[in-house]
């Protein structure tokens, strides 16, 4: 028996007004001038308005929002600039996996000379820890990446959009004030998609090689949330908030707290490894500008069916969340389909405005993607191509 490393550091303030938090928080860790990072699209709404005001009194406040949906590198070098010229101490993320994934490599970049791609995972070895870097709150806004629990930063090149991560450690946020009233006015598609991107780290950990009992746990767990919470979560969505009942409004608050706790559970239990589903959807937003969410929903079920054959057991504990009395795997994959049609999920890439003739320009960057070697079964390039086949036509 070998030795094994669990890692489950973060501190969350979890539930409805956790951003309230944020002055009491500021001031504990002793910081004085904080940078907001979010995106033009957060920036606008009324209650980030309300929250950098509900700080400005106490603290020397800037906010850094000139971006927009997957992340690259010209943002971070943006915000880098308004990270070193604020002189900041802490820096406040807040949005989805954008934001987030940009704020972390900000909060390293101000204090680090040389470039971004210097610190891409797998180069031989990160600067020492000697450079103090700025306090960093995580403030999510959707349920989905749980890039706040997460120590990677996910950022693409400015011309070919290709994905490069940088993972430390260092990039952890030591606190997370997650707070499902966030998340109440997220349109349906896009509750939708992040949705099923949570599904699929908590899947894809589930069945990932290698041991891990604490991350399985989590996984069962999550995706017994996700089973309960998503497909009302869409409907409150498509009925927009301010239109339901008293109660209803109350229904829909749990079923957005039960999501953001699922999406910080698939990212913390994605430690264990993730597989070919996000190997797929990787390529699609780099060859074609897929949201990541949705590609995970389209490419899900091909690749699950792939799995079966290796781990039928592990599918049958899965269904055995959605129904105690299921007999055969196969039933979670027939749910994840019914699942993804009561979201609105497109039925086929072709359906999601997806060029059928981008399949050949897919497969090597899904090939090259670091998230399949630890999928159950190994994937060669004929078996992305049939995946991508049947995701046009299942
Ligand atoms: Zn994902």
């Amino acid at each position: 028996m070998s030795v094994k490393q669990y890692n489950f550091p973060t501190r969350i303030r979890f539930g409805a007004g956790a951003r309230h938090e944020l002055g009491q928080t500021l001031q504990a860790a002793g910081a004085t001038r904080p940078l907001f990072v979010t995106d033009r699209g957060v920036a606008a709404l009324g209650w980030f308005g309300a929250l950098v005001d509900s700080v400005r009194g106490a603290f020397d406040v800037a906010v850094f929002s000139d971006m927009g949906g997957n992340p690259v590198l010209a943002d971070v070098d943006a915000g880098t600039a308004a990270a070193r010229a604020h002189g900041c101490d802490a820096i406040i993320a807040v949005g989805g996996g954008a934001p987030l994934d940009v704020a972390k490599a900000v909060m390293l970049m101000q204090r680090y000379d040389g470039h971004l791609w210097d610190y891409e995972d797998g180069l031989p070895e990160f600067p020492a820890d000697d450079h103090a870097l700025a306090f960093l709150v995580a403030i999510p806004t959707t349920a989905g990446t749980g890039s706040e629990v997460g120590r990677s930063s996910v950022i693409s090149t400015d011309d070919t959009h290709q994905k490069k991560i940088i993972f430390t450690p260092r990039l952890l946020p030591p606190v997370v004030l997650a707070d499902p009233e966030l998340t109440l006015g997220l349109p349906a598609h896009l509750t939708a998609a992040t949705g099923i991107d949570a599904l699929t780290h908590l899947v894809e950990a589930f069945l990932a090689k290698g041991h891990h009992a604490m991350a399985d746990g989590i996984a069962l767990e999550g995706v017994r949330l996700v089973a309960a919470a998503l497909a009302p979560a869409v409907e409150f969505a498509r009925r927009g908030h301010g239109s339901l009942s008293p109660a209803e409004q109350a229904e829909h608050l749990q079923a957005r707290a039960h999501m953001l706790e699922a999406s910080m559970m698939g990212a913390t239990a994605f430690q264990k490894g993730l597989g070919a589903v996000h190997s797929c959807a990787h390529a699609l937003s780099t060859v074609c500008d897929t949201h990541h969410g949705l590609a995970n929903a389209l490419m899900f079920a091909p690749v699950l069916r792939f799995n079966f054959e290796v781990v039928p057991e592990r599918l049958l504990r899965l269904a055995r969340v959605i129904d105690p009395a299921a007999t055969d795997g196969a039933a979670f994959i027939d749910w994840v389909e019914a699942l993804k049609a009561q979201v609105g999920i497109p039925p086929t890439l072709g359906a999601a405005g997806i060029p059928a003739d981008a399949i050949e320009a897919l497969i090597p960057v899904a090939m090259a993607d670091g998230c399949h070697p630890s999928n159950p079964r190994a994937v060669t390039p004929d078996d992305f191509r049939r995946f991508y086949q049947e995701a046009f036509a299942p």
